[in-house]
C-alpha cells in the first residue's frame, strides 16, 4: 500500500524560517490587470535604480549582527519582475560578488526568487539569466486554472485573457523546474471553477498547487456552501484517482481546523522579519505595506537603504502576534488552525490606523474548508483501509458537518 502523505499542503519554501527574505520591488508596472490584484498603484514611473539595490545589499551584508540568519532569499517582485530583467541580472551579479568578497555565510546559502505572471518566461534574456543562476533560483508562475477561470481574472488592460500566452511557457518552466509550484487565488466569481481548475493545473504537469481565498470583503451568502461542495468534489477526484500520492493541493492539510493553544502566539506571516525595498530605497516590513499595495492607507515604512532600519518604526511589527491581532472569538475558535490573515491587508482594511486588527471576512469560508478537509482525510483513511462506503458526504441527508469538530490531529502549524 502506498504511504499516505502526512498532509497535502503547500510545499515548504527553501530554508523556511531560517532565511532572511529581502524583496526588491524592481518595478510597479505589469502587463496585466488581474482583477483581484492588491497592487492598486501600477505605474511605469517607479522603477528601481541600481544604486538603491546596491545600497540595500551593502547594508544587509554589513550588518551581520542585525541579520544573523543562516541563508538569504533575494526576492524580486513587481508588478512583473521580468520586465526589469537587465536590472535584476545586474543586482544578482553584485549580490553574488559582494557575498564572495566578504566571505559572507550567505554566499553558500542564497536563492533568487521570483513570482511571475509567466508572460516573458521564454524570452532570451530571461532564459540566459536562468541558465546563469540555475542552481540558485526558484520561480513561481501564476496560473489560475482552466482557461475560463484564468481569463476571467488575469487579463490585459484591453480585457483579453492571458491564458494562452502563459500556458505556452509552462512546458519549458516545468522542464527546468519539475517541482515548481503555482499559486492560484479564489475570489467570489470563480468559486464554481475550483475543482476543474485544480484538476486542470495537475493535468498541465504542475504537481503542487498553492491556492487560497482572498481576504477582502467579497464573500456573499451561500458562497461557503458552494466552496464546500467544490472542495468535496475535488477531494473525491483526488482520492478516487490516487492523485494524493503524487500531487499537492494546499486546500487539504492535516494541520487545519484545530483550536490553537495559548502558547502558539505567532504572527501568521513574516511581515516585519522580512524586508521589502522600493525604487526610492524605502524599507517596508513586507511589500503589502508599500504605498502601491494599499487602497485606503498610507505606506508604513521602517527605514531606508542609506540609514538602515529604524528600530522604533519596526518595533510595532515585531509585536504583531496572533493575540495582538485577533478578537476573543478567533482566539477561542475551535477550528482556528489554518485560518489565515494578511497583516498588510488587515492594516489596509481596518477602520482606523492600526496594524493590530485582524480582518475576518474569510471566517465562513475557512469553516467550509475545514468541513471539506475533514471529509478529505476521512475518505483517504477509509480508502486506504478499503472502507470507502463508510464516509458521509458533508451536507448529505445524514446531517451537515457544520459545527462538528473534525477528527484529525494537528501535525504542524505553519505560516504563509
Ligand atoms: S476568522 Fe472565523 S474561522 Fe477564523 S479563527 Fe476567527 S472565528 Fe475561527
Ligand atoms: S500575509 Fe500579507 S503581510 Fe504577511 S507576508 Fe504575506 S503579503 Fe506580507
Amino acid at each position: 500500500m502506498p504511504t499516505e502523505p502526512e498532509s497535502i499542503k503547500p510545499s515548504r519554501s527553501w530554508q523556511e524560517g531560517r532565511a532572511k527574505t529581502v524583496t526588491f520591488i524592481v518595478t510597479e508596472d505589469c502587463q496585466l490587470r488581474c482583477k483581484y490584484c492588491y497592487i492598486v498603484g501600477k505605474n511605469k514611473k517607479n522603477r528601481m535604480n541600481f544604486e538603491v539595490a546596491r545600497a540595500t545589499i551593502d547594508y544587509l551584508l554589513r550588518e551581520r549582527t542585525q541579520f544573523p540568519e543562516k541563508s538569504v532569499i533575494w526576492d524580486f517582485i513587481g508588478g512583473e519582475p521580468f520586465i526589469e530583467i537587465d536590472l535584476i541580472d545586474r543586482i544578482s551579479d553584485y549580490a553574488k560578488l559582494r557575498m564572495y568578497e566578504l566571505n559572507h555565510p550567505w554566499f553558500d546559502s542564497y536563492r533568487f526568487s521570483f513570482s511571475t505572471n509567466g508572460l516573458l518566461y521564454g524570452k532570451d534574456k530571461v532564459q540566459r539569466y536562468i541558465a546563469k543562476n540555475r542552481r540558485h533560483i526558484s520561480i513561481g508562475i501564476s496560473i489560475d486554472g482552466t482557461r475560463r477561470k484564468h481569463d476571467s481574472m488575469r487579463v490585459f488592460p484591453n480585457g483579453k485573457g492571458s491564458y494562452a500566452d502563459v500556458v505556452k511557457n509552462l512546458p519549458l518552466w516545468l522542464k527546468q523546474f519539475p517541482d515548481a509550484a503555482t499559486k492560484a487565488t479564489v475570489s467570489h466569481d470563480d468559486l464554481p471553477f475550483i475543482k476543474e481548475s485544480v484538476v486542470h493545473l495537475f493535468s498541465l504537469g504542475i504537481k503542487t498547487v498553492n491556492i487560497n481565498t482572498v481576504f477582502e470583503d467579497v464573500w456573499q451568502d451561500g458562497d461557503d456552501g458552494l466552496f464546500e461542495r467544490q472542495l468535496v468534489a475535488l477531494a473525491d477526484y483526488i482520492i478516487d484517482n490516487r492523485l494524493d500520492e503524487t500531487h499537492t493541493c494546499s486546500f487539504f492539510s492535516r494541520s487545519i481546523g484545530q483550536p490553537i493553544g495559548v502558547e502558539e502566539d505567532h504572527n501568521w506571516c513574516g511581515a516585519g522579519k522580512m524586508l521589502a525595498v522600493d525604487g526610492n530605497g524605502t524599507f517596508y516590513p513586507c511589500v503589502r505595506f508599500a504605498p502601491y499595495s494599499l487602497s485606503h492607507k498610507r505606506g508604513r515604512d521602517i527605514g531606508n537603504c542609506y540609514d538602515g532600519i529604524d528600530r522604533n518604526l519596526l518595533r510595532p511589527f515585531l509585536a504583531m502576534t496572533r493575540r495582538t491581532q485577533s478578537s476573543e472569538e478567533c482566539l477561542n475558535c475551535e477550528v482556528a488552525s489554518g485560518c489565515a490573515w494578511c497583516s498588510g491587508c488587515n492594516y489596509d482594511l481596518a477602520d482606523e490606523t492600526t496594524i493590530y486588527r485582524r480582518a475576518t471576512y474569510i471566517c465562513k469560508m475557512h469553516k467550509a474548508r475545514v468541513r471539506a478537509n475533514a471529509y478529505f482525510w476521512a475518505k483517504l483513511e477509509n480508502r486506504n483501509a478499503g472502507r470507502l462506503a463508510d464516509v458521509p458526504v458533508p451536507g448529505a441527508a445524514s446531517g451537515h458537518m457544520h459545527g462538528q469538530k473534525p477528527d484529525i490531529r494537528p501535525v504542524q502549524h505553519r505560516g504563509r
